[in-house]
C-alpha cells in the first residue's frame, strides 16, 4: 500500500524534529523505505533557516527568464525520441499497467532521464564523476544503470529471447522502452517494469553498503512481488464491488432474540 502523500504545500521542515534532526517516524509514515534511506543521509544541518523558495533550475537557486524559458520549452518539446509514433500510445500503456503506481512513475522518470544517474547528479553540483558507480568506467546513462552493465547480463538473457523487435540497445532509455513496446504484452511489459525498478533499488542498495539485494534474485523477487500485488488489487476490487452488503446497516433483533453478525469471503471462482 502507498504511503500518505505530503500535501503540495508541505515543506521539509515538517520532516525535520525541534532538536534539528530527521523525524524518522513521520518519514516512514509519508515514505517508500528507499526514500526514506536516502533522506536519513543527507545532514539537516545545525543552523535553523526560514524555508524560502528555490529555483533548482539555476545554480544560485534565484529564477530566470532564460531557465524558465529553457524550461518551458524542453516540457513542451517532451523526452526525446526517435519513435514518435508509439510515444504517446506508450504513455496510456504505462499508466493502464497493472503495477504499483511508484513503478510506473519510477519508469516514467527513468525515460526522461530524471532518475538520479552520476551525471544527473553532477549536473545538480553533486560532487560525483560522471562515471557508473558500479564499474566505475562506463558513463552512467539511465540505459547503463538500468540495462546495459556487465552485472545484469543474465537478466538480459532472460528477456533476450522475448525482444523479437529489438533493434539493439544503442539510443537513450525511452527509445529502448518503446522497442520493448512493441513486442511486449502488458503482463510482460508489467513485468519487465518492475524487474527495472527493482534492479535501480538493488544499485543503490549497492552503492551504499546497506543490506543485501541480489541481483540473482530480481527474477524470482519480482514475480512473487507483482503477483502478490495484483492478487491483493483483485481481492480488494471484489469486496468494494460487494460494498452495499458489507455495509448494509443493522437492524436490531426482535424483543427475546438474540443476533449473531459475522462476516466472511470467498472465492467464487475456485467454489
Ligand atoms: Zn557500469
Amino acid at each position: 500500500m502507498s504511503p500518505p502523500v505530503l500535501g503540495i504545500e508541505a515543506k521539509v521542515s515538517i520532516l525535520i524534529t525541534s532538536s534539528g534532526n530527521w523525524d524518522v517516524k513521520c518519514l516512514k509514515h509519508h515514505l517508500c523505505n528507499e526514500y526514506v534511506d536516502s533522506i536519513l543521509k543527507i545532514p539537516t544541518g545545525s543552523n535553523r533557516t526560514a524555508d524560502t523558495m528555490l529555483w533548482h533550475y539555476e545554480g544560485n537557486g534565484r529564477y530566470t527568464v532564460k531557465s524558465g524559458y529553457w524550461l518551458g520549452y524542453k516540457l513542451m518539446e517532451g523526452p526525446r525520441t526517435s519513435n514518435v509514433n508509439s510515444s504517446s500510445q506508450w504513455w496510456i500503456f504505462l499508466w493502464n499497467l497493472n503495477v504499483p503506481l511508484k513503478v510506473k512513475i519510477f519508469i516514467w522518470k527513468a525515460c526522461f532521464d530524471w532518475i538520479p544517474t552520476a551525471p544527473n547528479l553532477a549536473r545538480r553540483r553533486v560532487p560525483v564523476r560522471d562515471r557508473c558507480p558500479m564499474c566505475k568506467k562506463e558513463f552512467d546513462s539511465t540505459l547503463h544503470a538500468l540495462w546495459k552493465r556487465k552485472q545484469l547480463k543474465d537478466i538480459r538473457t532472460d528477456w533476450r529471447r522475448m525482444l523479437v523487435n529489438n533493434r539493439g540497445i544503442n539510443g537513450n532509455f525511452l527509445d529502448f522502452i518503446l522497442d520493448l513496446y512493441q513486442c511486449l504484452n502488458m503482463k510482460d511489459m508489467a513485468l519487465f517494469c518492475v524487474s527495472v525498478w527493482r534492479i535501480w533499488y538493488c544499485r543503490n542498495v549497492k552503492i551504499h553498503g546497506q543490506h543485501s539485494c541480489e541481483i540473482s534474485e530480481v527474477g524470482t523477487w519480482c514475480k512473487n512481488y507483482l503477483i502478490e500485488y495484483q492478487t491483493s488489487n483483485e481481492n480488494g476490487n471484489r469486496i468494494s464491488s460487494g460494498g452495499n452488503q458489507l455495509f448494509e446497516t443493522w437492524i436490531p433483533p426482535n424483543q427475546d432474540h438474540y443476533k449473531i453478525n459475522c462476516c466472511s469471503v470467498f472465492d467464487g471462482g475456485k467454489g
